[in-house]
């Protein structure tokens, strides 16, 4: 494939050259003439020292991911095998377990291909394709997948219309076709995942430590309230784990279905169970109102989230959810502080934690922390790919 040589500017230069993996916006020198997305980039920097090469693809995120810093590595399909091969082998202890049939296979840059992204959902594959750029790629991908795994089937996201957001399409690909729901396994919670409906298939494969955690340590015996709770997967845990109760509460009308189907895959009566359809703000009012008390909280908002009434920004607004949480939470209870937003580090989310309970005048006793699981590998010189920030927190006073 041509490739075409582009200077990277001094300031971004040094970090690519220690492994820091994307191209950042602003990042080529001159307005580059690269043509189109897909095109291999040959980067240089000023004085025209090889730095590594990659391809044009535009995420939100940047404008391309470097991919090796091997000047006569070419990005072909062995190379798209090596990489793929290289991820399947560091899941092999995943790949035998009988209790989990649903995990991350190749986490983008983390495993080496900024951009893509494969699920593994019990002998079916799901590739995330994040820009045209890297699914300008596809037919090196499939072909690699086809030499190197055996599959029921290949279904495939689109996210790379604006802003990352997901190309309504038949997702199948290739192999044969799914009968969904498809139940997967994981620690031994059964869900039920659609791969043919949507950017979502209804269970998010990177919280497995935690439900695990809330199922085996957490639930027993507590009443739990699970907020921005999608599927319920964190309500399925906790009533498999003995939570007297659980309620489930989202804004989406089909969380309703949704959450009755994983509680009843799983053997749970849900009839025994609340599933509320309402905003959570409005919730908190309620709860507050009728002077309800949890023994477990679990907050799991999206990055940025607006409903009729409310905007929510994890950056902006996660202290005051806290407070929300906090005076609904009983005393000695714990609450599950979640966020998937990569635009605030570890430090600064735990910042949210105490201005939150400074302000609701209470002390608190930090557990244990969760970041991604093994699956979903990360690039050590790419921290912001390592999104996924859990702290349990006790409400001590
Ligand atoms: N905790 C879930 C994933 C949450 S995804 C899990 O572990 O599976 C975010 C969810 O928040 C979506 O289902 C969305 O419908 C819901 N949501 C967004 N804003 C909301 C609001 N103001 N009130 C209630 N739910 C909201």
């Amino acid at each position: 494939m041509n490739e075409q040589t582009v200077i990277i500017k001094r300031r971004f230069s040094d970090k690519l050259k220690k492994g820091y993996p994307l191209v950042e916006q602003g990042a080529l020198s001159e307005k580059a003439k690269f043509g189109h997305e897909g095109s291999i980039l040959r980067f240089v920097d000023e004085s025209g020292v090889f730095i590594g090469k990659g391809y044009y693809g535009k995420q939100n995120k940047g404008i391309g991911w470097m991919l090796t810093q091997r000047e006569n590595e070419s990005i072909n399909t062995n190379f798209f095998s090596g990489k793929i091969q290289a991820a399947l082998d560091e899941r092999a202890s995943l790949f035998s377990d009988k209790h989990t049939t649903a995990f991350r296979v190749l986490n983008g840059e983390g495993d080496g291909i900024g951009g893509l992204t494969i699920d593994y959902y019990d002998g079916y594959y799901v590739c995330t394709w994040y820009s045209e750029g890297i699914y300008s790629f596809r037919d090196h991908v499939y072909k690699a997948l086809e030499s190197i795994m055996s599959y029921k089937g290949v279904y495939e996201k689109k996210r790379f219309a604006s802003k990352g957001q997901y190309v309504e399409d038949d997702d199948f690909v290739m192999g044969e076709r799914g009968d969904f729901p498809l139940l997967v396994k994981e620690n031994g919670i059964t869900f039920a995942v659609y791969l043919n409906d949507g950017p979502m298939v209804g269970v998010f494969l990177d919280q497995r430590d935690v439900r695990n955690r809330i199922r085996d340590e957490y639930a027993k015996g507590k009443e739990v309230l699970n907020t921005f709770s999608y599927t319920g997967a964190f309500s399925v845990a906790a009533a498999l784990g003995g939570a007297t109760k659980t309620t489930s509460v989202d804004l989406a009308k089909r969380s309703h279905a949704k959450t009755i189907e994983q509680f009843s895959v799983n053997g749970i009566d849900y009839e025994a169970q609340d599933i509320v359809v309402m905003d959570v703000f409005n919730y908190f009012k309620y709860a507050k109102k009728k002077e309800k008390t949890f023994d477990l909280v679990i907050l799991d908002p999206p990055s940025f989230a607006r409903s009729k009434k409310h905007t929510f920004s994890a950056a902006k607004d996660y202290t005051s959810l806290l407070q929300d949480a906090i005076s609904i939470t009983e005393k000695n209870g714990v609450i599950i502080a979640s966020t998937n937003c990569s635009t605030f580090t570890m430090e600064k989310f735990q910042t949210f934690i105490k201005d939150a309970f400074k302000k609701e005048k209470l002390s608190y006793q930090i557990l244990e922390e969760y970041r991604l699981p093994d699956d979903f590998r990360t690039n050590k010189s790419f921290r912001e790919g390592n999104y996924l920030k859990v702290v349990f927190i006790k409400r001590v006073g």
